[in-house]
């Protein structure tokens, strides 16, 4: 393999997952974008599922899409927040991915009669990954799902330490993220299960650069040098990351932990990281702001917060952004019934994010409508858009209208949202829905416009302005209830550039009343706030 000048960085977990390895990854790449460099990273996953478009968001927390149309896990989106690039295709690493693109090439005699094994040709596939992701990076970070020793994480550890075999040992850094538990009825910290971990990694040939030390609470520095005694670390080198409020302050703790000196020899340059937008973003996330907004979270999946995590934090750093509060109400769209408005009117403004199937999609009809006639903002995204147009159809005269997506008929009348031509007979397969970007053409006269425009997210071209937004759908705004759906309150302020597809409504007469096809929240950083949340929050004051 032809070395660049791109450096790697490998992130591995031990003792338990769950333990903040994928924010610490980022952490450590965002204070090195700060230093100037271009950093992507990838996540090598163990699981055999080829993507994570069929995995139930209840158990593994959102889907998150990239551009280019994959559907991924949510640790990207944390990728993409804190390192505000774009993820793609190449960023994620399922072994389900590396299993069947080797078996497919061993079916079609792409091995010219070899056996076909891990080693090599699983693990040579993974290099060839991570060389392929990190193709535009100076500095190129991998985490590995999981805990070292897991069985089906094997091959990618051996992958990660034949990676500097090919690249050289100088260009790449291991990180070693391990927990270290407080045992209340003894009152100490226990270290046995990181020396354990740590003695797991260099069994498979690797001896970490840096060991993350995860506490509850800030541990003496005895605590790190033991584990570096114990483990043939330095004890610089083994630095202590207590728990915190919040994920944003964990960049600048990391910083603070002394990594920038490993960071510093890692790449040869003494300059200084420049924080000062995360040093300023995370003071707004933990000052107290005089006023408080109630925005009602509409959802179908609630319980684990994950499930809408690009939607929570893009309404978090909103709300940092525009110096208030947040009270994020989380609301039961299938306990919507005759309560709506008892249940609502504690709200300052309502969110329906994306879901899929017919349970609670009554709940969030009814919250659109509510918001309608009470003028009460409104963000609809993906199924909140077809959901509001639905409550204004019903409004418009079209009385039972509903989605094909939940029993509505052609034949009826009612199908305000229909199936996609291209996508009949494939609903419940995996990768097939509309996914990624898809340009937009905005009415010049549009409210939608005009935000967009005020934050300069679009272009204008030849007289049209173009927004580029990601989507996870199937189903679309059925055209020939638009004289209804105005009827009742909402107009198009967005389509494909052919027209055929619906992708942006507004209530021109209302406060703050828009809503898409799309999924802007995916685009959302805490450093720069997608403009549909900034404007949805700032309504609300
Ligand atoms: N279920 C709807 C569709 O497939 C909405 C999808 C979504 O909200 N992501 O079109």
């Amino acid at each position: 393999m032809k070395h660049r000048k791109c450096k790697y960085i490998f992130v591995t977990g031990g003792v338990l997952s769950g333990v903040g390895k994928g924010i610490t990854a980022a952490s450590i790449g965002s204070i090195l974008k700060a230093k100037g460099y271009k950093v992507t990273m990838q996540k090598c996953d163990p699981y055999l599922n080829v993507d994570a478009g069929l995995l139930n968001p209840v158990e593994h927390g959102e889907c998150y899409v990239t551009h280019d149309g994959v559907e991924t896990d949510l640790d990207l989106g944390h990728y993409e927040r804190f390192l505000d690039f774009e993820t793609s295709k190449y960023s994620i690493t399922l072994s389900g991915s590396i299993y069947k693109e080797l078996i497919e090439r061993e079916r079609s005699g792409g091995f010219n009669g070899k056996t076909v094994q891990l080693v090599p040709h699983f693990t040579n596939l993974v290099c060839e990954k991570i060389e392929k992701a990190s193709a535009e990076s100076d500095i190129h970070i991998v985490e590995i799902g999981g805990t070292v020793g897991d069985y089906e994480g094997l091959p990618f550890i051996e992958a990660i330490r034949l990676f500097a075999n090919k690249v050289g040992r100088r260009n790449c850094l291991y990180v070693s993220v391990v927990y270290v538990p407080f045992i209340h009825t003894s009152n100490e910290l226990k270290t046995k299960p990181a020396q354990n971990a740590l003695r797991d990694l260099r069994g498979f040939g690797i001896i970490p650069d840096i060991v993350c030390v995860r506490t509850e609470k800030p541990c003496e520095r005895a605590i790190c040098e033991k584990i570096a005694a114990f483990s043939g670390i330095p004890g610089e080198a083994v630095l202590n990351l207590p728990d915190i409020n919040s994920v944003y302050d964990v960049p600048l703790n990391v910083l603070k932990s002394g990594v920038l000196k490993i960071l510093n020899e890692f790449v040869d340059d003494e300059k200084e990281p420049d924080m000062s937008g995360w040093k300023e973003f995370s003071k707004r996330c933990d000052y107290h702001h005089p006023k408080t907004v109630t925005v009602g979270l509409v959802a179908k999946y609630v319980g684990n917060d994950d499930t809408y995590i690009c939607v929570t934090e893009a309404l978090k750093a909103a709300a940092a952004w525009n110096n208030v509060n947040l009270n994020l109400k989380w609301i039961k769209a299938e306990e919507l019934g005759d309560n709506v408005t008892k249940t609502l009117k504690e709200c300052d403004g309502l969110v329906v994010p994306g879901g899929f199937g017919v349970r609670g999609t009554e709940g969030k009809i009814k919250a659109a409508e509510y918001a309608l006639n009470n003028d009460v903002p409104y963000l609809g995204l993906c199924l909140g858009m077809q959901v509001a147009c639905i409550a204004a159809a019903r409004k418009g005269g079209v009385k039972n209208a509903n989605s094909e997506e939940f029993g509505a008929k052609e034949k009826d009348g009612n199908n305000v949202i229909y199936i996609m031509e291209d996508q009949k007979g494939k609903e419940s397969t995996g990768g097939t829905m509309r996914l990624g970007d898809y340009i937009a053409i905005l009415d010049n006269k549009s409210k939608t416009k005009k935000i967009y425009e005020t934050y300069d997210w679009g272009k204008m071209d030849d007289e049209r302005y173009e927004v580029i937004e990601r989507h996870r759908h199937r189903y679309e705004v059925n055209q020939k209830f638009l004289p209804e759906m105005e009827k009742g309150g909402i107009k198009v302020s967005g389509t494909s550039p052919d027209g055929t597809l619906v992708e942006f409504i507004e209530a021109p007469n209302r406060k703050f009343f828009v809503a898409t096809q799309a999924h802007p929240e995916f685009k959302s950083r805490p450093l720069n706030v997608h403009p549909l949340f900034m404007e949805f929050v700032k309504s609300l004051k």
